[in-house]
């Protein structure tokens, strides 16, 4: 990947300046950018990149390996460029509340219940997981009403987020270090951490905030069976 990713280090940038690298039709590679690709299950960002006055709506993506910024309608971008990018700060940000939020009910839910998460979406809207829960769902719903009330009452307390790389190797050895069921982590020799101290450890490369505080408070919208080893849950912030 050529693009150095702004987010990993500070998730709180929200304008930034780059250079055009690769043009590849409506697709944009910049050497750095604060715009995050949708990788993990968390929707895209999008927001624009300005250039000799010109404003492009973009969505980022990934491609071949690479984060690219999808413009709308015609441009007249090339390598060698320089660029201001900025993100629609908003629903970056619940993206950001909802991902952190995500991570503590998965913590909660393996201290609980050793489930694990079969697979999930954050969007600005909510965020929807499927957790590996046995029993009847009036039991799941139960489970999951006090989980979430837990995340509340830890998030309530302010926990401060650390954000840090360690050498892959390192990094395995970490129980809980991966909670979902179907993913590995990424093949990398050094792996960015999210720790929320006292409540959950991931490999994980999106953004968060910076503190629990700034979940405000999680609510169930819906819980669904979908089947075995897949009880859905939806919430918002
Ligand atoms: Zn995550």
């Amino acid at each position: 990947m050529r693009t150095k990713l702004l987010y990993q280090e500070d998730s709180y940038i929200r304008e930034f300046e780059a250079t055009v690298l690769d043009v590849i039709g409506n697709k944009v590679v910049l050497d750095k950018t604060a715009f995050h690709d949708g990788e993990g299950g968390v929707q895209a960002d999008t927001g624009y990149l300005e250039a000799s006055g010109v404003r492009y709506k973009a969505r980022a993506g990934k491609e071949g390996g690479e984060v690219v910024h999808i413009i709308e309608g015609e441009h007249s971008l090339k390598p060698g460029d320089v660029v201001k990018g900025v993100l629609d700060w908003e629903p970056r940000y619940r993206k950001m509340r909802l991902h952190t939020a995500a991570h503590m009910l998965s913590a909660v839910l393996y201290k609980r219940y050793n489930a694990l998460i079969t697979g999930g979406d954050i969007t600005p809207e909510y965020a929807r997981d499927d957790f590996s829960i046995e029993g009847d769902m009036s039991q799941v719903r139960r489970a999951f009403e006090e989980a979430v009330a837990e995340v509340n009452e830890l998030a309530a307390r302010g926990i401060e987020v650390k954000v840090y790389w360690l050498p892959r190797e390192e990094a395995l050895k970490i129980p809980g270090i991966t909670k979902l069921a179907e993913k590995a982590p990424p093949d990398l020799p050094v792996l960015r951490i999210v720790e929320i101290p006292g409540v959950d450890i991931q490999a994980d490369g999106g953004p968060h905030v910076r503190n629990t505080a700034e979940i405000g408070q999680v609510k169930i919208l819906k819980v669904e069976n979908r089947g075995r080893n897949k009880k859905r849950i939806y919430y918002t912030v």
